[in-house]
């Protein structure tokens, strides 16, 4: 059993450390079977199974805080229920019934209670559902068996610096999905269609890519994990595309920024609006919020400066903050966003 007594809870990478348990179900012969506790890291697979080969493989992302209270607090997870399931039929997998997913959800993190960070950390627990596609095919077809796996591992808060603007690139010759293609479902194959952009964003300097829709490349997309807002006039304004993954915190903040008072804007955005935002970010589960210092449009050597003073804005810096609070316990959770673990 991993020992969590030498953890630097303040300290922890975006990374894996082994925890006690992860949690499983297999759907075979045409239903849900029990779920099962395991205390392995590995799992056996047929070398024919469709998720090595035809790409029949789906997650999610979620996060657990400790409160103040010393409670632990889930963050919308009914909402990535409904998104896993969107994200199985858009590829022909299982959708397993929103009840059993969150049952999950919720015994694989009272099993590794002791891997919740505390309150003070500012760390919280990362949740990582997996399904996978499990039959043996050799044709191209889809799977009639699947596996639903869910690990936990403890993270660190995504700003170890400080909450600080990063710069983000584009990049006409790639794209992270097609027009009517997945990128509007978490598939694994998504994320390898990135890395190639992502590593020569990072190799010249950049944290991210922000992708320009694929069939036009006009509009704003969003960042390779992460979804995209600008802030202009009292106004909270986030793409709407086919091929965007419609983000848990992106909708979280817009009802925030509608608290605050903001108007909030969901449509198509075209790249060059940059030139007169006040302020823009990349957001989801890892960093919540992440201010964007300046987009740098690689192929024709336009830079949007955006963070002007290399600051992040008040009103990301407000949105960060509320919602952070709410995932902790810290404000009141008004539109009943939070599953607490009595
Ligand atoms: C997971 C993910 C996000 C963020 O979604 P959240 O639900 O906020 O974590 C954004 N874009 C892509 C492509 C993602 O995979």
């Amino acid at each position: 059993m991993a020992n969590n007594e030498n953890i630097d809870w303040s300290h922890l990478p975006f990374g894996y450390i082994k925890t006690d348990y992860n949690v499983r179900c297999t759907f075979k012969d045409g239903k849900w079977g029990e779920i099962e506790v395991s205390d392995s890291e590995q799992i056996s697979l047929h070398i024919a199974a469709t998720c090595l080969h035809y790409g029949q493989a789906i997650f999610e992302g979620m996060k657990a805080f400790r409160g103040r209270d010393g409670k632990i607090r889930i963050f919308r997870p009914d909402e990535n229920a409904q998104r896993i399931q969107r994200s199985a039929r858009g590829v022909m997998m299982e959708p397993i019934p929103a009840e059993k997913f969150l049952e999950m959800v919720e015994k694989v993190v009272r099993l590794n209670e002791r891997f919740v960070p505390p309150y003070e950390s500012g760390s919280s627990l990362y949740i990582r559902p997996v399904e996978v596609g499990i039959t043996p095919r050799v044709g191209v077809r889809p799977a009639n068996e699947y596996t639903l796996i869910i690990f936990v591992t403890p993270v660190g808060p995504y700003f170890k610096d400080g909450f600080k603007p990063t710069k983000v690139a584009v990049y006409r010759e790639y794209d992270r999905a097609a027009p009517c293609g997945t990128g509007r479902w978490k598939v694994g194959g998504n994320y390898a269609g990135g890395l190639a952009a992502t590593e020569r964003a990072h190799a010249a300097g950049y944290s991210a890519v922000l992708f320009l829709d694929p069939k036009e490349k006009k509009y704003i997309d969003e960042c390779g994990p992460a979804n995209f807002f600008a802030i202009k006039d009292n106004t909270y304004i986030t793409p709407k595309s086919n091929s965007i993954l419609p983000s848990v915190t992106n909708k979280s903040l817009q009802q925030i920024a509608k608290d605050m008072g903001l108007a909030v804007e969901c449509r198509p955005m075209l790249l060059e609006e940059l030139a007169d935002v006040e302020e823009a970010a990349e957001c989801g589960t890892a960093a919540v919020a992440a201010p964007i210092s300046e987009v740098a449009d690689m192929d024709n050597g336009i830079v949007y400066k955006i963070a002007k003073d290399g600051k992040p804005g008040p009103v990301t810096t407000q949105l960060y903050h509320h919602l952070l609070a709410i995932q902790k316990g810290d404000e009141p959770d008004k539109h009943g966003w939070v599953k607490v673990l009595d």
